[in-house]
């Protein structure tokens, strides 16, 4: 796996302070049972082919460009995409209403993506994604994952805040599609979590029910991509938790990541 995609270090000995902290997130994500614990060895090592898939997608596209002209950096490349973001216009109604343009947090190659809606008021205001009450969720889960948002990458489907928290309209979809696969396609994780029926089925262009789509492996690019119900869903259904749950298990069991 390339560059700080590798995210974490071998754990060591977990203080009592940090167990405590990740019980609370484990609480708080609504969380009441753990997985036995597989080889702590194998704790974020790429499962067998993927790193192989992301360094021959990586390593193609230096073969395919001319070797004086070496391939812009994906922090560069998504500067590139965040600044046309900012100015876009494309939607009529959510560019005049918008106070910013949301674009995405994390480190640039990541090995996991938690792909969601769009913006709410909070992101629309601070300009970061999931930062709102669905957001906190949303770092709870991460964290009962013994991962942290510092280590993965948090994007939108819409880059903009559509009026009342409407869910956004095919063509809003449509117009920031460009964005948000340009975006992928520059950090180039080894996995994809679709968050909510929106994110799912815009990434998987599909028609099929979040209730369809969860629990099951697809394929994005050299990514692989699993579904699960969005953080708003949650607040509002939390005996779903634990359906997201299972869904966080089988991710980071194929992941090689340990709880
Ligand atoms: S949602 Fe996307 S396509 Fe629409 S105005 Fe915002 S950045 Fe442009």
């Amino acid at each position: 796996m390339g560059g700080s995609g590798e995210p974490r270090k071998a754990s060591g000995r977990v203080s009592a302070r940090a167990l405590k902290q990740r019980l609370e997130s484990l609480a708080d994500a609504g969380i009441a049972d753990l997985p036995r614990a597989s080889s702590r060895a194998a704790r974020n090592a790429p499962a067998a082919g993927q790193s192989s898939m992301k360094a021959a997608g990586q390593s193609s596209g230096k073969a395919s460009g001319k070797a004086a002209s070496p391939a812009p950096a994906p922090e560069q490349l998504l500067d590139v995409i965040r600044g046309e973001v900012a100015a876009c216009v494309r939607c009529e109604q959510l560019a005049c209403t918008r106070t910013n343009t949301v674009f995405g947090t994390g480190p640039a190659t990541a090995r996991l993506c938690f792909f969601g809606e769009a913006p709410g008021a909070d992101e629309d205001a601070s300009g970061i994604p999931f930062v709102g009450r669905a957001g906190q969720l949303l770092t709870k889960i991460i964290e009962a994952c013994t991962l942290s948002r510092d280590e993965v990458y948090i994007l939108n489907v819409l880059k903009c805040r559509p009026p009342e928290n409407r869910p956004p309209l095919p063509q809003e979809v449509a117009n920031c599609r460009e964005y948000f696969e340009r975006q992928l396609a520059a950090i180039a994780p080894e996995f994809i979590c679709c968050l909510g029926t929106t994110a799912a089925q815009a990434l998987l262009q599909t028609d099929e029910p979040i209730g369809k789509l969860r629990g099951r492996w697809f394929t994005h690019g050299s990514a692989e991509v699993i579904c699960t119900y969005h953080p708003s869903y949650l607040l509002r259904n939390p005996n779903a938790k634990r359906h997201v749950w299972d869904d966080m298990k089988i991710l980071l069991a194929r992941m090689g990541v340990d709880l």
